[in-house]
């Protein structure tokens, strides 16, 4: 049984979310405040965080942070309306998904599972990514597209297997440049970000104007898969 972390501090929400988790068999602890959820996470361990960011002690960025510098334990942010900056926030701090409220019980509970599976062993053995009709041979560094071979330079096939290890995950352009710049010591830029999505939209993609492959979440960053 998953053990997940409920931080909020909307009583409503709270046990809404509270109730609906329970029937799907996950085991929940509610914290109402900050404080409160530093003390149940000093004292427990937790497959999931749900963290809310508006507290009455502060703000979940902090705890997010903590939480992230202490480990690898998935957190996924419940954030107002129409607040991009601090979604890109939050995702630059280690939250792996957001979802804006008011939000569907039956659609958070799909994200906690998907955010789970992605957190779970991902050492696949023979390190095939596929995406589409994209398929991504890792150990060889080579990519297919419908079984042909498509050859990307080197930076537009780590941008690729950046987007494609973390499948149906918004990553905001400061964490996929941060990913590039962690294995090269080339410099990438904001700009040049943008030009290689498109190059390898133009490569990939059946209509690299309608990608359906490479997402682009508007205001957040970008999406491979759904
Ligand atoms: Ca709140």
């Amino acid at each position: 049984m998953s053990a997940i972390l409920l931080i909020e501090d909307d009583a409503t929400i709270a046990m809404g979310v509270e109730y609906s988790l329970k029937q799907d068999g996950f085991q929940i602890s509610l914290a109402y405040r900050l404080e409160e959820a530093r003390d149940l996470l000093k004292r427990d361990s937790f497959d999931l965080v749900l963290l809310d960011l508006g507290l009455p002690d502060g703000s979940g960025y902090e705890l997010c942070k903590e939480i992230r510098a202490a480990g690898d334990t998935p957190i996924i942010v419940l954030s107002a309306r129409d607040e991009e900056a601090s979604i890109v926030l939050s995702l630059d701090l280690g939250a792996d998904d957001y979802l804006t409220k008011p939000f569907r019980l039956r659609e958070l509970i799909s994200r906690m599972k998907a955010v789970m599976r992605r957190r779970g062993p991902v050492e696949a053995s023979d390190h095939t990514l596929i995406c589409g009709d994209v398929t991504v041979i890792a150990q060889q560094a080579k990519v297919y597209k419908n079984g042909s071979e498509v050859l990307l330079t080197a930076l537009e096939y780590r941008l690729l297997l950046t987007l494609f290890t973390n499948q149906g995950r918004v990553l905001t352009r400061a964490q996929i440049l941060a990913h590039i710049w962690d294995v090269d010591e080339d410099f990438v830029n904001d700009n040049t970000l943008t030009v290689y999505i498109k190059r390898l939209r133009e490569k990939l993609e059946d209509d690299p104007q309608n990608p359906e492959l490479i997402k682009t979440v508007r205001g957040l960053g970008y999406k491979a898969g759904d």
